[in-house]
């Protein structure tokens, strides 16, 4: 599948609820592992439908293994980055926990090529339907929290640019040779996000 990118409309839109018999269509089904394909393909940690070009209450997410053990060990500890298991979001609804935030470099399939600073809750509260039917309840801290909130934003027509500190902006490439392993506070003094 096609990952739409910033300018489509389908990105601003708030998706529709599913309907929960909805869920167990073929075609339902089939939506679902096209999207994990296109994920793991890209490759990314998560897609959103909207990021597909459908405007519905439906992501999926993974972080695996293999994608944590090539950062290194104290950017995953200070990421708190840890294995997301294969997760399909219907219907999510997400709520901050406690008030602490973390503040790292994202990125999104949908605005390709390109890095930015964004201040996330550090805990969240999330409640979702899976691919069954079944409904979830639980809490996520760290770099899965992050995940999630890119996710369900992307279910609200919010894309992570609207939320980044506009003068972290930066491409891929410059992020990877100069901006991943420096501490934040680095990066905002050479950048000057605290300035104007
Ligand atoms: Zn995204």
């Amino acid at each position: 599948m096609e990952i739409v990118q910033v300018g489509a409309t389908v990105l601003r839109q708030v998706g529709r609820h599913v309907d929960p018999a909805e869920v167990r269509t073929n075609e339902f089904q089939r939506l679902i592992e096209s999207m994990r394909t296109t994920m793991k393909e890209a490759p990314g940690v998560g897609l959103a439908a909207p990021q597909i070009g459908r405007s519905l209450q439906l992501a999926v997410a993974e972080d695996p293994p293999e994608f944590i053990e090539q950062q290194t060990p104290d950017q995953a500890a200070l990421t708190e980055r840890d294995t997301l298991p294969f997760m399909v979001l219907i219907n999510p609804i997400l709520e901050p926990v406690g008030d602490e935030t973390a503040e790292f470099f994202e990125g999104c399939l949908s605005v390709d090529g390109y890095r930015a600073l964004v201040l996330r809750h550090r805990r969240v509260h999330l409640r979702w339907t899976d691919a069954t039917g079944a409904e979830h309840d639980r809490e996520f801290a760290g770099w899965p929290a992050r995940i999630l909130q890119h996710e369900v934003d992307h279910l609200h027509g919010i894309v992570y640019t609207d939320r980044m500190l506009p003068r972290s902006l930066v491409t891929t490439k410059s992020w990877s040779e100069q901006w991943a392993e420096l501490p934040i506070a680095e990066v905002h003094k050479a950048l000057r996000i605290d300035a104007s």
